[in-house]
C-alpha cells in the first residue's frame, strides 16, 4: 500500500491559487491607503489620528484642595510718571506685590521702564498727559495758555484747543508706542478731564483695544469716569493720592488711609509717584499691609464696566460729607485729604526732565 503524498506544487502555482484572495483584499487595502492619505492631507483628521496614537496623559496625583482664600479688602496701588528714571522702578519691581505702573509717552526712559515692568510681569498702563488748569502756586497766567501759568503736561499731551480728530490721533499714537499696556490713566488733566466731549475723543481709542480707563481725578468734577461709562469701557477711579506732600510720614499716613478705605468700602485705589520717599514707604509698608489681610490687586482688577449713570466724582465727595465742588473745586474724592493739584505739578517738577 502506498500512501501518496500530494505532489509538491511549484511556488508559481501557489501564487496563482492565492490570486483571488489578493484580488478580494485589494479594495480593502486601497480604502485603507485612501483613508491614510486623507488623514495626512486633512489637519482635522490628522490631529484626530494623532490623538488616537498619542499615549494617554499621565494621571496627575490629586492635589489637596486648599481652603479658598478669604476675599480680603482689595487695594490697588498705581505708580504714575514712569519714564524719567529707571532706579526707582527697579526698586519698586523688587516688591513682591501686584503694583500697576503708568508710563508716560516719549520720556527718556519710557521704553526701558515699560520693558522692565513687563519683564517682571507687572501691570502696565499708559499715563496720558492732559491739559492742566493754571493755579495760584504755578504763576498767575491765563488758564491753559502756553506759558500762561498752567503746568506743562509735556510730550504727547492733549489740549482742549485740539480737534476731536487730533485728540484721538494723539492718544492712538501714544497707545501704539506700548503694545503691552492694558489700560490708561490721565497725567494732570485738571482742565481737560472736565470737558466730556473732549474726553470722549480721548477715550474712544480704548474701545477697540479693550483697555480700561483709570480716572486719576486730578479735579473733583472730572467727566472721565462718566464718559468711560457711556462708552461702555471698564473704568475705575482714584481714591487717594499718596504723595501730594513728599514726606515719608505723610505718605505712610495716606497709605494707611487707603487701606482703611479698602476695609470700609471693600476696595480702594491709591496713586503714588516714583519719589524715593514713596518707594521707601511702599517697601516698608506693603509687607505689613499684606500681613494685615489687605489684598493687593492690579488696578485692572478693580476696573469693571463703569456705571452708566455715574455721578461726577465730586458729588460722591459731598455725599460723604466733604465740601461741595463749588466750594472746593480741587477737592478729590472720598476719604482723601487732597487739597489741590499738587500731585499733577509736584510729581513732574521734582523729577528730572532729562534731555
Ligand atoms: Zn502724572
Amino acid at each position: 500500500m502506498t500512501t501518496g503524498t500530494p505532489p509538491k506544487k511549484s511556488p508559481a502555482a501557489r501564487n496563482l491559487e492565492a490570486l483571488p484572495l489578493w484580488l478580494a483584499a485589494a479594495p480593502l487595502v486601497l480604502a485603507l491607503a485612501g483613508l491614510l492619505w486623507l488623514a495626512v492631507r486633512s489637519p482635522a483628521l490628522r490631529s484626530r489620528l494623532e490623538s488616537w496614537l498619542r499615549p494617554p496623559p499621565p494621571v496627575a496625583a490629586p492635589v489637596p484642595l486648599a481652603p479658598p482664600a478669604p476675599a480680603g479688602p482689595r487695594l490697588a496701588i498705581v505708580i504714575d510718571d514712569l519714564g524719567y528714571q529707571k532706579e526707582p522702578i527697579e526698586r519698586l519691581l523688587r516688591i513682591q506685590a501686584p503694583l500697576t505702573f503708568a508710563v508716560m509717552p516719549g520720556r527718556p526712559f519710557s521704553r526701558q521702564c515699560a520693558g522692565l515692568v513687563v519683564r517682571e510681569g507687572r501691570e502696565l498702563i499708559l499715563h496720558q498727559p492732559m491739559e492742566a488748569l493754571a493755579h495760584a502756586s504755578n504763576g498767575a497766567g491765563a488758564y491753559g495758555e502756553p506759558g500762561g501759568g498752567a503746568p506743562d503736561p509735556g510730550l504727547g499731551a492733549i489740549y482742549l484747543k485740539m480737534s476731536a480728530e487730533t485728540i484721538t490721533a494723539t492718544v492712538e499714537a501714544n497707545l501704539g508706542a506700548f503694545p503691552e499696556i492694558v489700560g490708561m490713566n490721565n497725567h494732570m488733566g485738571s482742565a481737560f478731564t472736565r470737558n466730556a466731549a473732549k474726553m470722549e475723543a480721548a477715550l474712544r481709542p480704548l474701545l477697540s483695544r479693550r483697555l480700561y480707563f483709570l480716572d486719576s481725578r486730578t479735579i473733583g468734577d472730572s467727566a472721565g469716569y462718566a464718559v468711560a461709562a457711556r462708552l461702555g469701557l471698564r473704568a475705575v477711579r482714584r481714591d487717594v493720592f499718596l504723595d501730594d506732600t513728599i514726606d515719608s510720614a505723610r505718605i505712610a499716613a495716606q497709605l494707611r488711609q487707603a487701606a482703611a478705605l479698602a476695609r470700609s468700602e471693600g476696595q480702594a485705589l491709591a496713586i503714588g509717584h516714583p519719589h524715593p520717599e514713596t518707594v521707601g514707604v511702599l517697601e516698608r509698608e506693603i509687607p505689613e499691609l499684606l500681613k494685615s489681610g489687605i489684598q493687593l490687586v492690579y488696578a485692572g482688577v478693580l476696573a469693571v464696566p463703569a456705571v452708566r449713570d455715574a455721578a461726577p466724582a465730586s458729588s460722591k465727595s459731598s455725599r460723604i460729607g466733604a465740601a461741595s465742588p463749588q466750594a472746593a473745586p480741587l477737592l478729590r474724592g472720598r476719604g482723601s485729604a487732597d487739597k489741590g493739584q499738587k500731585s499733577e505739578v509736584n510729581s513732574d517738577r521734582s523729577l528730572p526732565t532729562g534731555p
